[in-house]
C-alpha cells in the first residue's frame, strides 16, 4: 500500500459520525464557535443542564486538531514545573498541576458516562531524555511534583530502559501512570454524540463570519452573523483554537498557529511491537522540537513531530513523511523497513507564553493555547466554561495569569516569522 496523505484516525470512524441540525435557530442562550473538545465539552455540559445551546462549526464535527491528533491525555502543561513555579507561584502552579489531573479525571468519566468507544486506557507516559543533562533534570522534577503535588513520577535509568523503550539512544526516562491513550478521532465523534443526545444543537458548514455586541430589550446580548445566517446569543463561548479566524480578532490576536505532523506505519507484527513499546505507553523527547510516539490500538507506530513549523498544507504535510520517516528510524532502526501507510498534520494553538488560558475577552467567553495539550485540557476547560455560564463559582487557574498578543509575525493570518522561531527552537536543542 503507498502512502496516504490522510489521517489515519479518522479512518476508524464512521462517516459521518454527526448528523447536522437542520434549521439555524434565531437565538439561543449561548452560541458555541469550533467542535472540538472544548466546544462540545462546553455544549454536553451546558445542554444537560438546561441551557439552550448552538455549536456553530465552520467544517464537520471534529475537524480541526481534536479528530488529528496523538491521541495522549498528558499529566502537567508544555511547561516544566520548575519554570512554572518560578513564573506564577506555587499556590497558583498547585491550582494548575491538579487540573490537569482532574482534567484526565474528566475525560474518563465522560468517555464511561457515555460509552464512548475510543480505546481510552491508563497506559501511562514515558518521557525520554535526549541528553544527559536533560536526565539529570528529572530526578529534580520529580522530587519537586512529588513534594509540592503529592504526584509520583518514576525515573528509569538507562540500564532500565528496554523495560519501556526498544530503543538505545536516549540517556533515561520518566514514566506517568496516570496519563492516558485514546482514538482521538472516535472520542470527538463520542463527544458530539453525546452533546447531541443532551439536547445541544450541533450545526457543521457554519462558519461563523462576525460576532456584534447587540442589544435585545435592553439586555446585552451578541448577533453572531454565520454563513447560513445569524443567531442572536445571550452568551459566547470561542473554542474555535488554533484555527481561530478573523471573526473573532481579540482571540486570534493571541494565537500562534503551529503544525504538527504525523505519520502512521502499517500494522507491525504484535511481537514487533511489543518490542517497541513494552508497556503500551504515550511516548515524547525532552526536546523543544520533540518527537510523540505511540502505537495504534491496530499495532501501527503512530510517530509525530513539527516537521515544518508552518500550519498544514498539502505540501507540509508531503514533505513531513520522510522527515518523520528519518526521524522515526533514528529511534527505531527496527522499523527500517516498515512500510508508512498514512500522513497527516493539523495546527496547534500556541501562546507566547506556552500556556493555556481561559476566561473573557471582549464579552466572549474562551479558552486557548494547549499546545500539545489539548486532548484532556480543552475537555475540562470547556465543561468549565459552561459551570461558570450556569452560576458555578469561579476556580479555572488559567484565568488572570497574563495573557500578551503574540508578535506580528508569529501571529494568526500572519505566520511568516514562524520558520525563524523553529530554527531559534533548534538551536536551543543544540545547546541545551
Ligand atoms: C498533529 C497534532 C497532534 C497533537 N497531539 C496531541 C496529543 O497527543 N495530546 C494532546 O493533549 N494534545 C495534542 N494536540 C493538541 C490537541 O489536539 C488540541 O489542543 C485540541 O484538540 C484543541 O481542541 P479545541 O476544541 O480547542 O480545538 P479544535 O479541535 O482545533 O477545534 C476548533 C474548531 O473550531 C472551528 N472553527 C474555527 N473558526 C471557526 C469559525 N469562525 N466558525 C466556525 N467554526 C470555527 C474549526 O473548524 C475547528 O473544527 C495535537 C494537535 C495536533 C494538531
Amino acid at each position: 500500500m503507498s502512502i496516504q496523505e490522510k489521517n489515519f484516525w479518522a479512518t476508524t470512524v464512521d462517516s459521518p459520525a454527526v448528523a447536522t441540525s437542520h434549521e439555524l435557530p434565531d437565538s439561543v442562550d449561548v452560541a458555541v464557535i469550533g467542535a472540538g473538545y472544548c466546544g462540545l465539552s462546553a455544549a454536553r455540559t451546558l445542554a444537560k443542564r438546561g441551557v439552550n445551546v448552538a455549536v456553530l462549526e465552520a467544517e464537520t464535527f471534529g475537524w480541526g486538531a481534536s479528530s488529528r491528533n496523538g491521541g495522549m491525555a498528558l499529566t502537567g502543561m508544555k511547561l516544566p514545573v520548575p519554570t512554572l513555579m518560578k513564573r506564577y507561584g506555587r499556590e497558583t502552579v498547585r491550582k494548575m498541576y491538579a487540573a490537569s489531573l482532574e482534567s484526565i479525571d474528566c475525560v474518563e468519566q465522560i468517555v464511561g458516562e457515555e460509552n464512548i468507544d475510543c480505546d481510552f486506557s491508563r497506559c501511562g507516559h514515558l518521557e525520554v531524555a535526549c541528553k544527559q543533562s536533560h536526565f539529570d533534570g528529572y530526578e529534580e522534577s520529580a522530587a519537586l511534583i512529588q513534594r509540592e503535588f503529592n504526584h509520583e513520577l518514576r525515573i528509569i535509568p538507562k540500564k532500565d530502559l528496554r523495560g519501556e523503550i526498544g530503543s538505545d539512544i536516549y540517556f533515561g526516562g520518566m514514566v506517568d501512570e496516570i496519563s492516558a491513550g485514546l482514538n482521538p478521532a472516535r472520542y470527538v465523534a463520542g463527544l458530539a454524540h453525546a452533546a447531541r443526545r443532551a439536547g445541544a444543537c450541533l450545526h457543521d458548514r457554519t462558519r461563523v463570519e462576525k460576532v456584534e455586541a447587540a442589544s435585545v430589550n435592553g439586555a446585552r446580548q451578541f448577533l453572531v452573523q454565520t454563513s447560513r445566517g445569524a443567531v442572536t446569543a445571550r452568551e459566547v463561548i470561542l473554542a474555535s483554537g488554533a484555527y481561530t479566524t478573523k471573526a473573532t480578532p481579540a482571540l486570534r490576536r493571541k494565537i500562534i498557529p503551529i503544525g504538527s505532523y504525523i505519520i502512521a506505519t502499517e500494522v507491525l507484527p504484535a511481537d514487533l511491537a511489543r518490542e517497541l513499546s513494552p508497556r503500551n505507553r504515550m511516548i515524547y523527547d525532552s526536546k523543544h522540537f520533540l518527537y510523540y510516539y505511540r502505537l495504534t490500538p491496530d499495532n501501527r507506530m503512530l510517530f509525530g513531530g513539527r516537521a515544518a513549523f508552518f500550519p498544514e498544507t498539502e505540501s507540509t504535510v508531503r514533505q513531513s513523511a520522510e522527515i518523520l520517516r528519518r526521524g522515526m528510524i533514528g529511534v527505531y532502526p527496527q522499523l527500517r523497513d516498515a512500510k508508512v501507510e498514512f500522513v497527516w498534520g493539523g495546527t496547534l494553538d500556541f501562546t507566547l507564553d506556552v500556556m493555556p488560558h481561559a476566561g473573557k475577552l471582549d464579552g466572549m467567553y474562551f479558552a486557548a493555547g494547549f499546545a500539545g495539550h489539548g486532548v484532556a485540557a480543552a475537555t475540562w476547560l470547556g465543561a468549565k466554561l459552561a459551570g461558570l455560564i450556569c452560576g458555578d463559582p469561579y476556580n479555572i487557574p488559567f484565568d488572570g495569569i497574563p495573557f500578551s498578543a503574540a508578535p506580528i509575525g508569529l501571529r494568526s493570518g500572519n505566520t511568516w516569522a514562524l520558520p525563524l522561531a523553529g530554527a531559534w527552537y533548534k538551536i536551543l536543542d543544540f545547546f541545551t
